[in-house]
């Protein structure tokens, strides 16, 4: 039971793309658990429905769906988001979520991954939002939280791509705030810092990475998927109706010390 009713989000209707695992799947658990109604997206079905199934049992199979479309293929994109609506009912809030990383030197990165990580990430946050925002200005309401990184404000070497993604998806959620804010429309970033999950499992697994994650964090640790339910509940409920266009940063204060 929410501690206050503006953060309840009962009869609301939640997208979380990339929910098949790792951050995602946590978001779509905690919005799950402050009432919403979870739409789960993935590429790989076996692994969805085996979340699904997972959620479900926790929150009801009525309030658990899944919806498997690539978010790099408009047409796809297009036509999932359609029929969601038609199932589930309307999209009230949208998590852009699904992310690739790739460590290369910028001396050494081919063009063709440098456009394959802004298109998977950056593009794909700019189709989906689109395809979800275009019917969330007719109805006059809706939430679109885009999951940034401590990589939307600061920059560290071999991974100048995601770099720009996240700086770039920054800009793109003013951009959204900018042109749907007059719509009764919300768009923000939550921006993690180093969180533990299968993508960063080789960075927890080297000595220097993590020691040097745990020393230049002053919360001593690693994030967990839990450290951001809350500001994304937050963002996706009414409590937050007069935010829009931020970048909210969960990194344990990371980006606020040298
Ligand atoms: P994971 O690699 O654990 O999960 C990625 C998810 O995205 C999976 O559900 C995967 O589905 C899905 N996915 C990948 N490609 C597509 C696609 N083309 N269409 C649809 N779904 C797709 O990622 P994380 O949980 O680590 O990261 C999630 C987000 O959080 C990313 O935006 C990342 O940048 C951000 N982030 C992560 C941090 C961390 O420390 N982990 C820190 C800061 C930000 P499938 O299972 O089918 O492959």
């Amino acid at each position: 039971m929410p501690a206050s009713p503006a953060f309840d989000l009962g009869g609301r209707v939640a997208l979380v793309t990339g929910s098949s695992r790792g951050i995602g799947r946590s978001l779509a658990d905690g919005l799950a658990a402050a009432g919403a109604t979870v739409v789960l997206n993935g590429l790989g079905k076996a692994r969805l429905d085996r979340t699904r199934a997972e959620l479900a049992e926790r929150h009801g199979s009525d309030r658990v769906h899944a919806s498997p479309f690539d978010i790099t293929d408009e047409e796809q994109v297009v036509t999932a988001v359609a029929g969601v609506e038609g199932d589930v009912g309307p999209i009230d809030v949208l998590v852009n979520n699904a992310g690739i990383q790739h460590r290369v030197p910028m001396l050494d990165l081919d063009v063709a991954d440098w456009r394959r990580v802004i298109e998977h990430n950056l593009t794909s946050a700019f189709v989906v939002g689109r395809a979800v925002a275009r019917r969330m200005v007719e109805r006059r309401r809706g939430k679109i939280i885009n999951i940034g990184s401590v990589q939307s404000d600061l920059a560290r070497p071999t991974i100048a791509p995601y770099t720009a993604f996240k700086g770039g998806l920054r800009n793109l959620t003013r951009a959204m705030a900018a042109e749907w804010g007059g719509a009764n429309i919300q768009a923000n970033s939550v921006a993690p810092g180093y969180i533990h999950t299968e993508m960063t499992q080789n960075l927890v697994d080297d000595a220097v990475f993590n020691a040097w994650v745990v020393g230049r964090t002053p919360a001593g640790r690693w994030g967990s998927s839990a450290d951001l339910v809350g500001p994304t509940v937050w963002l996706a409920s009414a409590a937050s109706d007069y935010v829009n266009g931020q970048t909210i940063f969960v990194d344990g204060g990371m980006t606020a010390v040298v």
